[in-house]
Order: C-alpha cells, then sequence, then structure tokens
C-alpha cells in the first residue's frame, strides 16, 4: 500500500508520504480507495434489489470503504510509519449531506449489509447538491446554511447513463452518480443518485433560500426544501416524481440488458419502497411497462403488485403523505391517469372510504398505492408493527393479513462499533476473539466476562479514555469544556415534539433549581443535547432555543456550573455521532411511547456501551427484552395507555399545571432570568405550547422520568455494577445488526 500511495502522491501532487498535507494524503487515499472498489466485480445473481430511497445519510465514506474491503489495519499501519494518524486524515472529508436522520441513516446501514451479506441490490436516490442545512447557533438561535458537501474531491463517479424526464411542460434529461459499495466475496453494489445537471447553486440566496418554483434550476438542490408554503410542497412532489422516474427507468433497462422479458418483471426485481417519498415508482413502473414494453393494463399491475414492497416508518399523521391531485397533475402528469387506473381497481375492492387512494377531497394517499399495490407492508419494530395493524392500518390489515410482517431496524456494526470505537474493539477481539465481526451475534460471548474484575475495569477505562477524546474534540469544534469525570448524559437526534426534548430541558431546569437550593448531585453531570429542527418547523425551534438558554444560565452561575454542564452540539451529522456515542453514559429515549417507531440511534449506544433510560417505544421494547429490567431504566406511561388517551382525547396538561411542582419547571421558561437569556416571542410561545397543548405529553411523564433518571445517576457511584450493565448492553446489542435485519428481509420478502 506504502508504494500505492507514494506513487499516487507522486502523480497528483509531486509529493510523497513524508511531503503530503493532511488533505493531499485524504485525496491519494480516497483514489486508491476508489480504485480498489473500482476493480471489483458488481454482486450478481439472477434476481435484483433496487431499495429505493429520498434519503442516504451515508456519512463519510473513507474508514468505513477500507474496513469493507480489509485494508483498515494497513492502510492505518501505513500512514503511522510517516508519523500520520488515520482518523486525523478522515477529518479531511466532508460528510454528504443526504440525509435527515434516522430513516436515511437506515437506507444507509443497509446497503452496507447488504453488500456485506453478498446480495446484489443497489440503493436508487437523488444527487442533493446542498443536502439538508448546515446548523450553526448566533444568539441562542438556530441559523441554517447551504452544506455544500459536493465541492472539490468525492465518491461520487459521474457516469454517461441519462433518462428522459417529463418535468412539468418540458422533458429534460437526467444524469446519474454512482457511489460504490464495497461487499463481500471481493463484490460490490452501487448506490446511483439522480441528479439534473441544470440545477445551480447560484439561486441561493441569504441563509437557504432561493425561487421554489424555478424547478430546473433548483430540482435537486436540498433535501426536502422548505414545505410550509404550497412551492415547496409542489417542488417535493417533482423531486419524487423525478427520482421514481429514473429509477423505473434504471430498472426496466437493466432487466432488459440482462434478456428478460419485462414480464419477467417479479422474477428478477424487486423494489423496496422505504417510506412513501418513493411511492410514485409504482405508477410509474406501470406506465413504462404498457406504453414502453406493450404490456397491458392488467399484465403491469399484476407484475408490479408482485415486485414492490413497502416500509412505513411512522403512525404520526402528519408525516403519511397526502398530495392533491393538482400538484401531482402539474409535477408528474404522466402516472395520473395510471393513478386514476389504481383507484378504480380499489373501488372495485371495496367501498370502505378508509383505503381509498384518491378521497373525496381530490387528495391522494400515497401510503394507499403501496398498501394496495406492493405485496408486503413492514413495520420497522415489533411495537411498531403491532400498532400498525391494531389501530393506524387496521382497515388495510383487515383487507390484507398475509402483507403485514415486521423487520426491527438495526445498525452496521462496522461503522457503529468497529470503526466508531477502536479500543472497544480492540478489548472485544482479546476477549471474545475476532469471530464476532463476521456474525454480530457472537457478542453475546462477552457475557461470560460479567465477574471479570479485569475485563469491567476495561469496559470502564475505554469509556473514560473515550469521554476524553469527546471532550477534547467538543472543545476545539465549539470551545466548549466539559470534565470527563462527570457523567455524560446524551440526547442527540432530530428535534421533535414526540422526541421530547423539552421533557429533558423541563429536567436541566428541575437540576437547576435543585443545586441552587443546595441539593446538588453526587458527581457533575453533563447533560450533552444535539439536533436540528426543520427549518419552519417552530416549536422544535423555540425547543433549541430553550436549550441554548439553560446552556447560557448554567454556565454563568457560578453556583451551578461545577455540577451541571448543558452542552448543545452544533450540526449533528453523523461524524459527531460517531464521537459522542462511544462516550455516553446515559442514553436518552424518552419519546412518547408509541410515537417512536424504532429508532436506531438507542441501538448505536446501547453497542458502545452506554445505559438506555428510556420509555418503552419502538426498539426500546425489544432492548429491554435483551437485557433484561435490571441493566435499562425505563419510565413512563405505556403505548396503550397514551393511544387510550389520544382516542378519547383526554390529555390535558391544565391539570397536570395544577402541580406546583409541574408548575415551577414550565414557568421557570418564562422567568425574568430565561427573558433576559433569550427571546421573549419564542420563550412565551413555547410555555404557552406546553401548558395548553403538550400535543405529545410531555408533563404526563415528567415526574416519573425525573425520578428514575435520578435513580439511575446514583447507580453511576457503583462502579463495578455500572461496568456489568455495560458488558451486558454490549453483549446483546449482536441482535441490532442490520446484517441480521437484511437477512431477514432477504428471507421473508426479497427471495434473492
Ligand atoms: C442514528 C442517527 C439518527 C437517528 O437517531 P434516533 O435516535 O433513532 O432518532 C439521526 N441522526 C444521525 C446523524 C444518526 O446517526
Amino acid at each position: 500500500m506504502e508504494q500505492e500511495l507514494n506513487a499516487l502522491l507522486r502523480d497528483l501532487f509531486g509529493k510523497t508520504l513524508e511531503t503530503a498535507q493532511s488533505a493531499e494524503v485524504y485525496d491519494a487515499l480516497m483514489q486508491l480507495t476508489l480504485q480498489k472498489m473500482g476493480d471489483r466485480p458488481r454482486l450478481s445473481g439472477d434476481k435484483k434489489l433496487y431499495y429505493v430511497s429520498a434519503e442516504f445519510l451515508i456519512g463519510k465514506l473513507l474508514s468505513c470503504n477500507l474496513i469493507s474491503l480489509g485494508l483498515f489495519e494497513e492502510a492505518k499501519a501505513t500512514l503511522a510509519r510517516h508519523g500520520l494518524d488515520l482518523a486525523s486524515i478522515e477529518e479531511e472529508e466532508r460528510e454528504p449531506s443526504l440525509g435527515n436522520g434516522g430513516l436515511g441513516r437506515l437506507a444507509a446501514c443497509f446497503l452496507d449489509s447488504i453488500a456485506a451479506l453478498g446480495l446484489c441490490g443497489d440503493g436508487a436516490g437523488l444527487c442533493y447538491h446542498d443536502g439538508l442545512f448546515r446548523q450553526r447557533f448566533e444568539a441562542n438561535k438556530q441559523q441554517e446554511l447551504p452544506d455544500a458537501w459536493r465541492g472539490g474531491q468525492s465518491w461520487l463517479r459521474r457516469t454517461d447513463v441519462h433518462f428522459p424526464v417529463r418535468l412539468g411542460e418540458k422533458t429534460v434529461l437526467s444524469t446519474m452518480y454512482d457511489i460504490d459499495i464495497p461487499g463481500a466475496n471481493g463484490g460490490r453494489n452501487t448506490l446511483h443518485l439522480f441528479d439534473l445537471d441544470t440545477v445551480d447553486e447560484g439561486i441561493i440566496r441569504d441563509g437557504i433560500a432561493f425561487d421554489k418554483t424555478d424547478i430546473e434550476h433548483n430540482l435537486t438542490l436540498f433535501l426536502y426544501p422548505d414545505d410550509s408554503d404550497g412551492d415547496g410542497r409542489l417542488l417535493r412532489v417533482y423531486q419524487q416524481y423525478f427520482m421514481v422516474s429514473c429509477t423505473a427507468q434504471l430498472i426496466l433497462h437493466e432487466l432488459t440488458e440482462r434478456s428478460f422479458s419485462p414480464k419477467s418483471l417479479h422474477e428478477h426485481a424487486v423494489v423496496q419502497i422505504n417510506d412513501t417519498h418513493p411511492t410514485m415508482i409504482i405508477p410509474e413502473l406501470i406506465r413504462l411497462l404498457t406504453q414502453q414494453y406493450g404490456l397491458t393494463m392488467d399484465e403491469a399491475v399484476a407484475e408490479v403488485e408482485r415486485t414492490c414492497a413497502y416500509t412505513n416508518h411512522t403512525i404520526l399523521a402528519e408525516a403519511l403523505e397526502k398530495w392533491p391531485m393538482r400538484f401531482l397533475k402539474q409535477a408528474a402528469a404522466p402516472v395520473v391517469p395510471i393513478i386514476g387506473e389504481l383507484d378504480r381497481r380499489v373501488r372495485a375492492r371495496t367501498d370502505d372510504p378508509a383505503v381509498q387512494i384518491i378521497d373525496e377531497h381530490d387528495v391522494v394517499h400515497m401510503a394507499h398505492i403501496d398498501i394496495h399495490f406492493g405485496f408486503s407492508v413492514n413495520g420497522v419494530a415489533a411495537l411498531h408493527t403491532e400498532i400498525l395493524k391494531k389501530t393506524e392500518l387496521k382497515p388495510f390489515y383487515d383487507l390484507y393479513p398475509a402483507k403485514f410482517n415486521n423487520k426491527t431496524n438495526g445498525i452496521t456494526l462496522r461503522r457503529w462499533l468497529l470503526h466508531c470505537n477502536q479500543p472497544l474493539t480492540a478489548l472485544l477481539r482479546e476477549t471474545i476473539g475476532p469471530g464476532f465481526e463476521r456474525d454480530f451475534t457472537g457478542l453475546e460471548a462477552l457475557l461470560a466476562y460479567r465477574e471479570d474484575a479485569q475485563v469491567l475495569d476495561r469496559l470502564l477505562s475505554i469509556k473514560r479514555e473515550n469521554k476524553e477524546a469527546f471532550a477534547a474534540a467538543i472543545a476545539s469544534l465549539q470551545g466548549v469544556a466539559i470534565d470527563p469525570e462527570s457523567i455524560y448524559d446524551v440526547q442527540v437526534k432530530r428535534l421533535h415534539e414526540y422526541k421530547r426534548q423539552q421533557m429533558n430541558a423541563l429536567y436541566a431546569i428541575g437540576k437547576i433549581l435543585d443545586i441552587r437550593a443546595g441539593r446538588v448531585p453526587a458527581r457533575p453531570i453533563t447533560m450533552i443535547f444535539g439536533a436540528k429542527a426543520a427549518p419552519a418547523y417552530t416549536i422544535a425551534k423555540d425547543i433549541i432555543h430553550l436549550i441554548l438558554c439553560l446552556s447560557q444560565i448554567a454556565r454563568e452561575d457560578p453556583a451551578v456550573r461545577p455540577h451541571l454542564n448543558i452542552v448543545m452540539l452544533e450540526n449533528y451529522n453523523v461524524t459527531l455521532a460517531e464521537k459522542v456515542i462511544p462516550a455516553c453514559d446515559v442514553s436518552e429515549q424518552i419519546s412518547l411511547a408509541s410515537k417512536e417507531a424504532s429508532g436506531t440511534g438507542n441501538m448505536k449506544f446501547m453497542a458502545n456501551g452506554a445505559v438506555t433510560l428510556g420509555t418503552l417505544d419502538g426498539a426500546n421494547v425489544e432492548i429491554r427484552d435483551l437485557v433484561g429490567e435490571e441493566n435499562i431504566a425505563v419510565f413512563g406511561r405505556h403505548s396503550d395507555e397514551v393511544i387510550r388517551l389520544y382516542a378519547q382525547n383526554a390529555y390535558d396538561p391544565k391539570a397536570l399545571m395544577k402541580n406546583p411542582a409541574v408548575a415551577r419547571l414550565v414557568d421557570f421558561i418564562v422567568s425574568d432570568e430565561m427573558l433576559a437569556a433569550g427571546d421573549r416571542e419564542s420563550l412565551t410561545r413555547l410555555h404557552h405550547e406546553i401548558t395548553t397543548k403538550d400535543y405529545f405529553m410531555a408533563l404526563l411523564d415528567l415526574e416519573d422520568y425525573t425520578r428514575t433518571k435520578d435513580a439511575l445517576f446514583a447507580r453511576y457511584e457503583n462502579r463495578r455494577a455500572w461496568a456489568q450493565m455495560m458488558l451486558v448492553n454490549i453483549a446483546k446489542s449482536g441482535y441490532f445488526s442490520s446484517d441480521r435485519t437484511i437477512a431477514q428481509y432477504n428471507e421473508e420478502i426479497w427471495h434473492l
């Protein structure tokens, strides 16, 4: 490798490993990795999977690609011989900004596992230029900036594959970019990202504002641009139709290239639809099969019905996409007649208004297309799938019980353990041997060390080492000092009221008041938050403002400062996740029961030896079942009670505000002290929201949460017992390997 790297450095920059700058070494390593991947044959098979998703939150790729190629240790050693550190070289890489949060990160973990299992399956999505915004804090508020991640070198390879797509009145030509995904058996898969050459960053004005009607220039500028107005929503439909039209053309092109008949589509291709964003691939495939491949409508519908499978990611009503027919007529005109035909076919099957595709207001329900015309509907955790069957999608379950199945989410432990936590990986290799890296359920062998004082001490010292590394990273990134002796209590995820960062902030208020009253914690606490709020989601931005103001108040009060540090990470993304997760002691998974479909952050923390503080929601339920009650801290109302409260409209925060202990915390939001630190309008609006609506019932669980959290912090002082909890969590995390999830998708849905 040394010779290859030196040759590349000579060709590219006229330098060697001794003389090159970090950025040059990075470029050479990326080129070398690209070559090694490009030399590999594509994974092949009689049947091919297409994983279609509007988001792929892939993270930096250098280290993980090297791990998948089996070159990581060699690269590290080669660089080390020249006084270079792979981790600092990787700092040169820009993180691709192609996803919002969990859903996009799941798609990325899945691509990794599909390749690792040697399955023939490609991803398909959009190549956003500025992706999701980059977050900056100013005056305790979130600001959004474009994230121009494609500048300079990147992993994207422009191809000469182009497809014509109707865009409004015009037909445009797409361009396909590819990113290689190295996999098993020396093979590779590909992530295909579609773009339009006419898109122009020059139309972006201050922040992330741009002309939303200028589709030819804005189509792939941003991921999910502001959809608070009609033009933003319409642009989203344009994006979706462009994505699925390109993907459908690619699928049929590859099918016929492989000399298969279009009438055998379902035997040679399977399409996994990740949430409803790619739903229009169903009518688009039918359209192409009938108009360009000579199938009758009956034949095309039958073929597509056996090819497409749908994953549901949420029960939040506002996230189940519906588009007014006039949007589709403008942005996706070619599929409108097909959607009409599908609607007629559903009406012939059933007259239940709850399951129709086009409702009485001429609004199209995207999920309904997927469920009627896909062969599989899956939820993403056991509880979530049960709720879909029993409540949210019950009328569909009654119609098609055999279509419904569960696939509990997973994470690629190659990134979320081997790469991000190398000290722990080294300990695991020493104790249980390297076999767990091929089959992560092998991590269970660690349970044999539960009473081994040496291993328990090592676990604690590795955590300490990671906490110091994170403290150093955050000192240099944000100029914030944190104490590695303190408990690191971490809630990092997108900002949403159902995830209840506001409940955690109310806990922080309680702690500030306790400390001022002389009730100081046994050990300092560092409360770490990280979250981006959707640009048009006002209350979410108010919650960020609240947290930043509390952070300032705790920092500026000499009585509070030694005991409580509140840190809000700026621009939370995969790169930061990889730094904070290995350093975490307490993993906050506190969504209102029934609302978090699965969560995957919870799994990453567990694998890195954090103890979960959580509600019985999403995959937390499965974590509890695996580690046992004594190795997790559970609190809060159960999902059936929450569902009942919603059904009976029986929750009222005003009743809870009569409890003075609760009111004291909530009213602190609009105290003089807070209003001096922050913005009156924002804090008052948030206070009003919590005291009058509190739609996600933060006040309902607040007392139980506070009690459970304080008790968990107290348990931290028994270091040996805590280390045993860490050990059990790590040992049981193999179940959440996305290799397991993907093996189940393949056995039960894809049949590759
Ligand atoms: C894993 C991950 C998420 C999802 O976290 P949840 O806690 O499951 O919501 C979001 N963002 C990033 C950057 C992640 O790595």
